[in-house]
């Protein structure tokens, strides 16, 4: 099977999976996994449910001769998963481009191992540099210099450039994209917004908490000399501003203000072994049973080609606030993976 003939209905290829390897997590942000929703009396999913890293590689495999080309494992807090570098290595000698996107609390003691199993890229998700503002987005008590100290890791480990993700949520954090931009201008790593999304039905999402990356284009632009890049791919939902100087770059992911469903590529499978073919999809296919049932690579091949054939979500195009306030069941984004 060529990828030229897996394309959804929208005439869209499986190009890239992010694999969730564990639903819990130890921070909480509150636009992810708020403490009133995800405290003591929450029931995870129990860790004999997680697709063990036999079954992950059987499903990456399986997805190879679809026209995959990454995986970027994610969570959850991926680096909460023992021995993650073990799941890398397995993975590592598929050819395909292989990235984590962790919180980075975790990364001092996991960066060199990671690199020398093979990762390819890390992102790490870091909302503010003044540690009040990061304890408000992320509801943790872990210090931002310990984020830092994990990216410094992860450069030292080879694995420049790291991307740092941001959530901008309005009057809470946009002050600090500026102080962003600032700290990490000529340095191995590129900081990039991202607008606030109305994943899951727990964080009580409002349009109006989102900021436009335009209008943080503007402010941004108030500081720094930004020029326009051209993608690097034309599945890349992160628009580049470069420093006209030449010291570095931006990107600013507008899923919100401007969608990019036409060019989504990106299937993501839960910790549990379900395939969800959206970010706002309300059920997943449950490729663990299969696995279970006796499943080889080529009937889970052709699972996977058959509910990929199928697709036509294009959530993001459609939203309105109508939408996000119906009762339609929603998966979290801790759940999924984000
Ligand atoms: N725990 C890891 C982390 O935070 O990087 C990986 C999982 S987290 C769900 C993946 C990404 O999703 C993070 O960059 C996070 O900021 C983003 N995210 C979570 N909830 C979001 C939301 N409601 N809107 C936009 N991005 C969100
Ligand atoms: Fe955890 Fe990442 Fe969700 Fe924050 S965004 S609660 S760090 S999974
Ligand atoms: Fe892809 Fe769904 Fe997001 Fe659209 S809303 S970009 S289809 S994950």
């Amino acid at each position: 099977m060529t990828s030229e003939q897996v394309t959804d209905r929208l005439g869209r290829q499986l190009k890239d999976l992010r694999i969730s390897v564990t639903d819990r997590c130890n921070f909480r942000c509150p636009y992810c996994m708020p403490r009133e929703r995800f405290g003591e009396e929450h029931t995870f999913l129990p860790r004999r449910a997680f697709l063990s890293f036999d079954e992950i590689e059987k499903v990456v495999r399986a997805s190879i001769p679809l026209g995959l080309e990454k995986v970027r494992l994610t969570g959850g807090e991926p680096l909460l998963r023992p021995d993650l570098a073990d799941l890398v290595k397995r993975l590592s000698d598929l050819e395909i481009e292989l990235a984590l996107t962790t919180n980075g609390s975790l990364l001092r003691r996991n960066a060199a191992a990671l690199a020398a199993a093979g990762l390819t890229r890390v992102t790490v998700s870091l909302d503010a540099l003044d540690d009040d503002v990061h304890r408000a987005m992320s509801d943790t008590d872990i210090p931002v210099e310990t984020i830092l100290d994990g990216i410094d890791a992860a450069l030292e480990a080879g694995l420049a450039p790291v991307k740092v993700n941001c959530v901008i949520r309005r009057g809470v954090n946009e002050e600090q994209a500026a102080k962003l931009v600032r700290h990490f201008r000529g340095t191995d790593v590129t900081v990039r917004f991202i607008e606030y999304m109305d994943v899951g039905r727990t964080n009580g999402w409002t349009l109006g908490e989102v900021v436009a990356s335009g209008d943080l284009l503007e402010h941004l632009r108030g500081e720094f000399d930004l020029i326009p890049l051209a993608a690097e791919r034309a599945s890349d939902v992160a628009v580049r501003w470069g420093h006209s100087d030449g010291s570095g770059e931006i990107g600013l992911i507008s899923s919100v203000s401007a969608p990019f469903c036409g060019d989504c590529v990106r299937a993501r499978i839960s910790a549990d072994g379900r395939f969800f073919t959206c970010l706002f999809a309300s059920g997943g296919h449950d490729l663990r049973a299969l696995i279970q049932n006796g499943a080889n690579g080529g009937n889970l091949t052709a699972a996977i080609a058959a509910i990929w054939e199928r697709r036509a979500d294009r959530y993001s195009e459609l939203r309105s606030e109508e939408t996000s306030a119906s009762a339609l069941p929603r998966i979290e984004m801790s759940y999924i993976g984000g």
